[in-house]
């Protein structure tokens, strides 16, 4: 990695450009960068007539580090097979950078525990990672139909799970460090039943003993949804497959209440450029109106600092900010309750709608 890392942004479709701008601003305040800009989604499809082109999927590959707004939108929604969709890029995108870690941190905001649609006291706490596997298992097994019968297969490598567990297992050791907190991880699967379930727990089981300051514990996938509503706060690391994956981050991302706030990162072998992106779509219904919330973004871009450029201090700062901004009660529309700016509650102050100019104007200043 040269000494100033080359970021290539990718702003896509509907609110992708006001958020990622936002982002590229908040960055250049924060160090020198060289930033590249490239089409992908919708757009790139309007231009090039694919959503992505081998030439930004080159540049993507020899960047330091991918950050991604969203693609999509109703203008390239089509239920003909044949021609080219959005999220084509995304797909182009993950198989061409070899991304096969997604990471999705779910830590809300003391501010906005009252947007979790779990009491605050459950909630209150909850700082999670879930750590998926994204290329292997059934959704890239072999799959067909027979007359009225229909099957997916399931396979898992050795190698696959090794790879991913290792993903946990390192960012378990990553957050612990430096904090006096012991490092956890929880690798979820349904060994009770699948042969590719029994490979990956004896696999991550053999693993552990590489990593003798992390903690290890393996539930059931069935199990591990329960809990993730029950006890959110009493996870640090969760470590899965594919599809088990895809249920429960999405499960863990409504813990939060706020979409507007999720960041997320993908991340290849170990000196390859990861892709952070938020974990929202275009929002075309608000694109162009100056009130998309930019806090997911600048949290993604927190990741790329700190799991992609090795710049985990200026992580911190940016999350630092975020915070700070939401105590102080400045709210883009999709973070307010029903709507309505909430008056001051307790000691919390009154909460102030602002939109992405305002809101990104805040985080710079406080940082
Ligand atoms: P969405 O996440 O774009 O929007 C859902 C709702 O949340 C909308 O009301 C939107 O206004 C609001 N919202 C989302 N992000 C926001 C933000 N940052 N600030 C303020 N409000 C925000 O999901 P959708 O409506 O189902 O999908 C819209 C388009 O996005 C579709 O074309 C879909 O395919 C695409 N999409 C893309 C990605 C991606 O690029 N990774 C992910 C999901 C959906």
């Amino acid at each position: 990695m040269s000494d100033v890392p080359r970021i290539v942004l990718l702003p896509g479709d509907g609110i992708g450009p006001e958020i990622v701008a936002a982002a590229r601003r908040l960055l250049e305040a924060q160090g020198e960068f060289e930033f590249e800009e490239h089409l992908v989604g919708g757009c790139s499809i309007d231009e090039y007539g694919v959503a992505l082109t081998d030439g930004v999927l080159a540049a993507c590959r020899e960047a330091d580090a991918v950050l991604l707004g969203a693609v999509g939108g109703p203008k390239w929604d089509t239920t003909d097979p044949a021609a080219p969709r959005p999220e084509q890029g995304l797909l182009g995108l993950r198989k061409g950078m070899g991304l096969y870690a997604n990471l999705r941190p779910v830590r809300p905001s003391p501010a906005l525990v009252g947007s979790s649609p779990l009491r605050e006291e459950r909630i209150a706490g909850t700082d999670l990672l879930v750590v998926r596997e994204l290329t292997g298992g059934i959704y890239f097994g072999a799959s067909g139909r027979d007359g009225d019968v229909a099957h997916d297969t399931c396979e898992y490598s050795v190698g696959e799970i090794e790879r991913i567990a290792r993903t946990g297992f390192e960012a378990a050791r990553g957050r612990a460090e430096g904090t006096g907190d012991s490092a956890h991880v929880t690798s979820v699967d349904k060994a009770n039943v699948l042969e590719t379930s029994r490979l990956w727990r004896e696999t991550v089981s053999g693993l552990a003993s590489d990593y003798p300051d992390v903690e290890l514990e393996h539930l059931l996938v069935d199990n591990a949804a329960m809990q993730l509503v029950s006890r959110p706060a009493d996870f640090d690391v969760i470590v899965t497959e594919n599809l088990f994956g895809d249920i429960l981050s999405d499960e863990s991302a409504m813990l939060t209440g706020s979409l507007g706030m999720l960041p997320s990162a993908s991340l290849g072998a170990e000196g390859e450029p990861g892709l952070f992106e938020p974990v929202h779509g275009s929002a075309p219904d608000i694109a162009g109106q100056g009130v998309a919330n930019p806090l997911a973004t600048f949290l993604s871009a927190a990741m790329m600092l700190r799991h992609g450029l090795g710049r985990g201090n200026v992580a911190v700062r940016i999350e630092a900010a975020v915070d700070a901004v939401l105590e102080r009660g400045l709210r883009t529309r999709d973070l307010l309750v029903g709507g309505a700016a909430a008056a001051s509650q307790g000691d919390r102050p009154p909460e102030r709608e602002v939109g992405t100019e305002a809101i990104t104007e805040a985080v710079l200043s406080v940082i």
